[in-house]
């Protein structure tokens, strides 16, 4: 019987004389050698307990081993559960008490203090450095160095991720081998994937951008991928000439723009950079094009979903959206119940095989999310242009509700960013009395420039309607934001929830 994740990504790197990994010092890892490698570390797990439908929870850095770990894992018929490497073992315990893993990998430094925390939960705790080494190294010495896959079926769960935590508590989205085969085939194909694709991979591997994006295309198209421990200007920069595609979120274009020596003579051997996990500016967009030629290709997706849509790879990128949904993937805008017209706002709903299979443990917020008709509840606002770009207007839960009226952070926020002398801005809802919420605009100026924040509204007062209009703005040196390069609008809610009050 087969294991089709397997079978399409894994199996074929045995005996591949080409790269699949090349790192930041030069060093290369081919095909062959990964497999070799994968094959070792899933004889060593399965002699560690580790059985189909088993979670093997990691929290380690990035490295080709961590990788083997996940190729390991679906050998075995495991679930794959990523963690990310910022949390603290207060948070750890959260997950692991949640996702119960027959083993957890963490790095040698944090296993004094995540030792009663594995053991508290009943995993097993080894250790896996970022150089490789630690008790998993230990235990793939002398084994053998292929290996027969564990029957699966299309429907078995292959990973265990968690939401970011950006609106509220993480929720851990049971991801079948299909939602990730399936999305890993659709992008691949609309971005024009092929073996002689040198992708710089400078994302975390805990998250679904890093992990199944950015590894499952290259492992699926037989590329291969410069892989950075994370974002490094310096190595991107040196390495960009001999590849030919980056994935990043925003803060890696913004963090690129600000160097001169990104130049379009750099970026000329490049094919596509794709930005997501967080909105890309619309000035970061022209920006980069003016600079190197290219357009940044935007796409749309989140944890339960892997990627839902995309820009064209021919055809037109459209700045601040997010484009179309992918081959196989059905999207809908929905406002009290019915599809709204063009150009106007409301949740957007998503069926198809990259949907999820629910949330772990989480019956009823399944159930809430997830409609009997397959749709998925995004709980992301948007809306869609005449050519059926789709823009995302911001998320439902940042809404801000006015003396009952609806204010969509980012109409504000574009009109802010549009003002001179400010970088970017967050917009939020504040408690008010009489009005339940009013909205306050954070600013955050251009470097050198002196910002009036009054005068800021003032410039833009026009321009809204008087109940849109923020009742303060306040000016910050950053915006807080994830490891996603997502802003984190609960903090800014926080800090200033006393406000209006
Ligand atoms: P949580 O669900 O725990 O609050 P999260 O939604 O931030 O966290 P992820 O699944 O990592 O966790 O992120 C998905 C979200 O990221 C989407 O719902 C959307 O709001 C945002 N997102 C992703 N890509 C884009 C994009 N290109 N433009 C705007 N927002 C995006
Ligand atoms: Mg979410």
């Amino acid at each position: 019987m087969a294991n089709p994740l397997f079978d399409a990504l894994f199996a074929p790197l045995e005996g591949r004389a080409s790269d699949l990994i090349i790192l930041k010092d030069g060093t290369r890892l081919s095909g062959d050698a990964f497999f070799r490698l994968l094959a070792r570390t899933a004889h060593a797990l399965r002699a560690e307990g580790l059985r189909p439908g088993d979670r093997i929870a990691v929290q380690v850095a990035k490295s080709p081993e961590a990788l083997a770990v996940y190729g390991a894992a679906v050998a075995l018929g495991a679930v794959f559960l990523p963690l990310n490497t910022a949390y603290t073992p207060a948070e750890v315990d959260y997950f692991l008490g949640d996702a119960t893993p027959r083993i957890f990998l963490c790095d040698s430094a944090q296993a004094p203090a995540l030792t009663p925390v594995a053991e508290r939960h009943g995993a097993r705790l080894l250790t896996l450095d970022a150089d490789g080494t630690g008790d998993l190294a230990q235990r793939t010495r002398d084994r053998p160095e292929e290996i027969g896959a564990e029957p699966r079926d299309a429907e078995d769960l292959a990973a265990l991720l968690y939401t970011s935590g950006t609106t509220g508590r993480s929720k851990g989205a049971m991801l079948s081998q299909r939602n990730l085969l399936s999305n890993a085939e659709a992008l691949a194909d609309l971005w024009r994937f092929t073996e002689r694709d040198v992708l710089i991979h400078a994302l975390p591997i805990f998250h679904t951008h890093g992990l199944f994006v950015a590894s499952n295309v290259t492992l699926l198209t037989r590329g291969s991928m410069i892989f950075l421990p994370g974002f490094d200007l310096e190595a991107i920069l040196r390495w960009m000439p001999a590849a030919t595609a980056l994935m990043g979120v925003p803060t890696f274009y913004t963090r690129l723009l600000s160097d001169p020596r990104l130049t379009r003579a750099l970026a000329a051997g490049m094919r596509l950079f794709v930005s997501g996990s967080a909105p890309l500016l619309a000035d970061t967009h022209a920006e980069f094009e003016a600079r190197t030629g290219h357009r940044i290709l935007e796409r749309y997706g989140m944890t339960e979903t892997n990627m839902s849509t995309s820009n064209p790879y021919e055809g037109e990128r459209r700045a601040g959206t997010v484009g179309f949904p992918l081959p196989g993937v059905e999207l809908r805008i929905l406002d009290q119940g019915r599809e709204v017209a063009p150009g106007e706002i409301g949740v957007i709903e998503v069926r198809g095989p990259n949907v999820f299979q629910g949330y772990w443990q989480m019956p009823e917020k399944t159930a809430e999310e997830l409609r009997p008709d397959g749709f998925f509840v995004t709980g992301d606002l948007g809306c869609r242009d005449a050519e059926g770009y789709v823009q995302i207007v911001g998320r439902q839960k940042d809404l801000i509700i006015s003396g009952g009226y609806n204010i969509y952070p980012k109409e504000v926020e574009l009109l802010l960013d549009e003002q001179p002398g400010v970088l970017e801005s967050a917009v939020v809802g504040l408690p008010l009395p009489d009005l339940g919420e009013a909205a306050l605009a954070v600013l955050v100026p251009r470097p050198g420039v002196t910002l009036d924040p009054q005068a800021v509204l003032g410039a833009i007062a026009d321009r809204l309607a008087r109940f849109k209009q923020p009742r303060a703005a306040v000016l910050v040196e950053e915006l807080p934001r994830n490891t996603m390069g997502k802003v984190q609008k609960t903090l800014l809610r926080a800090r200033y929830a006393g406000l209006f009050a």
